[in-house]
């Protein structure tokens, strides 16, 4: 921990912009300021990162790789303060300027290299990491153009670019002295040598240059200082001595290749590029590993000893024969030698039971371009198949393979090459277990495992919900900062009237501003005594925005006819975006929107409902909502939700969850209790017996509900005037074309869900037990424990 006492951090800081800016502070802008704070956080924890790096090399300790196409990172200059252990001094030597933290920190941009979940667990998962002081370090893109920045059109998404390293980036540090090569196209022949050994020799492939920025990750108040590497794609040196217009066609094509993240993947162009995107960053990777491997001066054998490589999901699942290449073609072991050491090294989380999500790649693309690489998946194919047909019969075989109808399986390849194959969530792994990766199950038990995931409670409520941070701390001290499961003692509370009370008054705070800020941003007035109902995440039919969205609207029928009913007020809170090509998901964007436009102007309902959708979704966003949550919706159809985390980060800010037995919500609710949860819906198994009975006849329930009837109807009859288009197409989805994710199904029993949350929060006092309760029982969710179990479960640190 950084002893840093306010008066130096002012002359520090001071210094810091006469020297980059030659100004003093009057003379500067928030974003001179914000370079100043930056550089200076820099230079705080240069010493730590590289003690930290020679530690490990010296003690030879074992390093985790954490191999992720994304990491949502969020802003790091208040995470980077708060875990040097600074950041009272540095708000206090700031206020002492006449600066204000909060105002400089708007002017860092929010990278975000990811799109949702995926990419937030892995930002979670370093920060965990290094906290806990292991030696684990994240690897990855570093994308020019994070995903997209969303606006809202006449209630249409429209994509914009995000280019959020036009003003630099302070925390990274560009080492072009450790660049690697990677390569791409050609033909690879193999010569034999005289003792036995296999050559092989490339001609006319393309060669890329990856240059690695690296980013500091430092643990809280420890000494402990990780490594973010994300690459970037160069043309290599030589190249410059080209013809100049091949030159820049040249370049224009490499440095494509970390320009966004997920390309187009409607064209083949979209879909190859998206593969020469996870080649090279396994490549620049893997090499970059093994090159750091060989500074111990250790023999080849050991490295599963000294090296897990973690596949976060199956975009780099490549990993495997990557690794492979290296130990058969540069350092000469053979094959079942190499292999043996491969997966022992590999270890992977499958994110996902959709099956549209299990990436599969032509094997035309993935020869033409990447042809040592694919020789070496045919390899391990072979033998899997030969070794399989030893064991089980040929369906099975057929079933398992990696090369399969013209196409390779990058899930089979990743549990192929693995030692652990595991699930994120109990419900998750045990459907994995059972069904979606049964065959796998049948064949390697002992490599199944489960990691629930976790979040990190800096982030998601020391940094975002400061309030009720300290009042957390005045009841029961500090100790949950670094021992989580300490919340617990907050149970002492549930029946304390006073800090009951202070948790309302906390809520309203944050409601209040959240209120200023959508009034600021959006011009809608919403009122912080109404019931925040809370659904933020990406937009996907199997989350089921929609159910949310046919309720909203049937309450508005209510008022409607009925303007005196007493529905408790509430203000509905929407954060999605869409992917650029998913039409059904964009349509229930501009729904939503459509609906929100007319209820929120109708007179005739009295504000009682209002809907806020929020532009551009993302970690700083996250951040303003979730502290003043009420209500949070995690309402997909069961069995499709691999664990979710915006569910933990809701819980562990006091809001309650209104919930199917999904993902984690499985979890939560053995921790908080039936009684301090909204269950409703079908479970994971009612799922199934319905695609096993084919039974399931959504037109039934648009015939034999006559609310959903009539809810349905407002769709296509204008009653939500706009509405029609869309309306008629998510009409259809629903009741001509099967409703695939059971929305007409669960809507009863959401309704009734919904109702109840209405009675229950009419009674502060019961409302306010249930949020404490579910703080309480948030710990747990720590990603501090998910990242110690996957250390000594899977990685063996
Ligand atoms: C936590 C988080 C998510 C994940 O939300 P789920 O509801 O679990 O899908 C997505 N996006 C952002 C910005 C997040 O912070």
């Amino acid at each position: 921990m950084l002893d840093l006492s306010k008066r130096k951090f002012k002359e520090d800081f001071k210094r810091m912009l006469t020297e980059l800016y030659a100004m003093d502070i009057e003379q500067s802008s928030p974003a001179e300021q914000y370079a100043a704070l930056g550089n200076l956080v820099r230079s705080y924890s240069s010493k730590d990162w590289s003690e930290t790096n020679q530690r490990y090399l010296e003690k030879e300790k074992k390093q985790a790789y954490y191999f992720s196409m994304e990491f949502l990172l969020g802003r790091m200059l208040k995470s980077n303060l708060l875990n040097l252990g600074i950041l009272n001094t540095v708000r206090a030597g700031l206020k002492d300027l006449g600066l204000n933290l909060e105002a400089i920190e708007q002017v860092e941009p929010d990278p975000g290299l990811g799109n949702g979940g995926l990419g937030r667990l892995a930002a979670c998962f370093i920060d965990s990491i290094a906290t806990c002081r292991l030696a684990g370090h994240g690897n990855g893109i570093r994308f020019k153009y994070g995903l997209f920045k969303q606006k809202f059109v006449n209630g249409y998404q429209v994509e914009l670019p995000e280019n959020w390293l036009q003003n630099g980036n302070v925390w990274e540090r560009r080492r072009l002295n450790m660049a690697v090569t990677v390569s791409f196209y050609g033909h690879v022949w193999m010569e034999k040598t005289k003792s036995g050994y296999l050559i092989p020799h490339y001609e006319h492939d393309q060669r890329v240059l990856a240059v690695p920025y690296d980013t500091p990750i430092i643990g809280y108040e420890n000494d402990t200082v990780n490594t973010l590497r994300l690459w970037s794609a160069e043309v290599p040196p030589q190249s410059e001595g080209t013809d100049y217009r091949a030159y820049m066609q040249q370049r224009k094509e490499i440095e494509s290749i970390s320009e966004v993240l997920y390309p187009d993947d409607s064209n083949y162009d979209g879909r190859l590029l998206r593969l020469k995107q996870e080649y090279f960053f396994v490549s620049a990777g893997v090499q970059s590993i093994l090159r750091h491997y060989r500074k111990m001066g250790l023999s080849m054998n050991h490295l599963a000893e000294k090296v897990a490589v973690h596949i976060n999901d199956t975009h780099p699942a490549l990993c495997v024969p990557e690794l492979m290449r290296l130990l058969l073609d540069v350092e000469k072991l053979d094959w079942d030698h190499a292999w043996n050491i491969t997966v022992n090294v590999m270890s992977y989380t499958n994110h996902t039971i959709m099956s549209e999500a299990l990436e599969k790649w032509p094997v035309d693309m993935i020869s033409h371009l990447l042809p040592r690489i694919y020789q070496i998946i045919q390899e391990i194919d072979r033998r899997y198949v030969l070794k399989a047909s030893t064991l089980f019969d040929k369906e099975m075989v057929g079933r398992t393979r990696i090369i399969e109808g013209g196409h390779v399986k990058m899930a089979h390849l990743a549990i192929i090459g693995s030692h652990s194959i595991n699930g994120v969530a109990k419900l998750h792994t045990a459907i994995l277990k059972e069904k979606v990766l049964h065959d796998f199950y049948f064949i390697y038990p002992s490599r199944f495992n489960n990691k629930t995931n976790g979040i990190t409670q800096r982030r998601w409520l020391m940094l975002s919900n400061e309030p009720l941070s300290k009042l957390i701390c005045d009841k029961i001290g500090d100790d949950w900062e670094k021992t989580p499961t300490e919340l617990k003692m907050l149970k002492a509370f549930r029946n304390d009237a006073k800090t009951l009370s202070q948790l309302h008054d906390i809520k309203r705070i944050n409601k209040e501003r959240f209120a200023e800020f959508v009034l600021q941003k959006m011009g809608i007035v919403i009122s912080p005594d109404a019931l925040f109902d809370v659904q933020i995440k990406r937009l996907h039919a199997y989350k089921r925005q929609l159910l949310n969205l046919l309720n909203i609207i049937r309450m508005y029928l209510i008022l409607k006819d009925h303007p005196e009913t007493d529905l408790y007020p509430r203000v509905f809170i929407f954060g999605a975006k869409a992917a650029p090509s998913y039409t059904y998901a964009k349509e229930i964007i501009k729904l939503i929107n459509t609906v929100a436009g007319l209820v929120n102007q109708d007179q005739a309902i009295n504000g009682k409902i209002k809907i806020v959708f929020v532009e551009n979704y993302g970690v700083s966003l996250a951040e303003k909502i979730i502290p003043a949550a009420d209500v949070s919706e995690q309402i997909s159809l069961a069995s499709k939700e691999a664990s979710g985390t915006s569910n933990m980060k809701l819980m562990l800010n006091g809001a309650v969850t209104l919930a199917t037995l999904d993902g984690a919500n499985v979890e939560i609710r053995e921790r908080v209790g039936p009684e301090n949860i909204v269950i409703f819906g079908l479970t994971a198994k009612d799922v199934y017996q319905y695609y096993q009975d084919g039974s399931y006849h959504a037109a039934n329930y648009y015939d034999n509900d006559p609310v959903l009837h009539r809810v349905l109807n407002t769709l296509i009859d204008g009653t939500i005037p706009g509405a029609e288009t869309e309306g008629r197409h998510v009409f259809d989805s629903l009741v001509k074309y099967g409703d695939e994710f059971f929305v007409l199904r669960d809507f009863q029993a959401y309704v009734e869900a919904q109702n109840k949350i209405d009675r229950l929060y009419r009674d502060q006092l019961k409302w306010q037990r249930m949020a404490l309760i579910n703080i309480a029982g948030a710990g747990v969710f720590s990603s501090d424990y998910t990242v110690r179990q996957y250390a000594t479960d899977i990685w063996d640190l």
